[in-house]
């Protein structure tokens, strides 16, 4: 069954880590940042980056302006994300929920169309995960360690393009 998934293989090409495959990752990251508003502040990247390097899992609509958002966040960094966010759910709360407000990400890069890519240099179930927590050294490690996923997700889309 040449067709089959190879077991303890993601399906973004990634081999599983300790916890499993991306998902399962993503899973206890989601689960954890909720007790943890700091580690919250990454939600944002983590979401786009995860759904990036696994697009069947994602809403097809979305995955564009997902892949803009991680532009803004590598380009502009953090701080600059949660402000365009923090506006977001105010612009979310005031009219019916329409998706993504585009206006922040423009002039960004839109997602290539018909390929999606087999390989990222870093991926989710990468991540190291101590005594069962993604930020016991610290949560500036953490956000890099997802800067570089982010990066990673960018450079495997754009490398479609080439
Ligand atoms: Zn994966």
């Amino acid at each position: 069954m040449p067709d089959s998934p190879l077991i303890g293989q993601c399906d973004c090409g990634a081999t599983a880590g300790p916890l499993g495959v991306c998902a399962d990752y993503y899973h206890a990251i989601l689960a954890e940042e909720q007790a943890d508003p700091e580690m919250y502040r990454w939600h944002a990247p983590v979401v786009c980056a995860y759904l990036l390097q696994h697009p069947s899992r994602g809403h097809e609509k979305y995955l564009d302006s997902q892949f803009r958002y991680l532009q803004f966040y590598v380009d502009k960094g953090l701080d600059a994300l949660l402000r365009v966010a923090a506006h977001q759910v105010a612009r979310n709360n005031h009219r019916a929920r329409s998706g993504y407000d585009m206006t922040p990400v423009a002039t960004y890069a839109p997602l290539p169309l018909g390929r999606t890519p087999r390989y990222f240099r870093a991926t989710f179930c990468e991540l190291p995960c101590s005594d069962g927590s993604f930020v016991s050294d610290g949560h500036l490690a953490y956000g890099r360690r997802i800067e570089t996923i982010a990066e990673a997700t960018l450079e495997a889309w754009r490398s479609l393009q080439a």
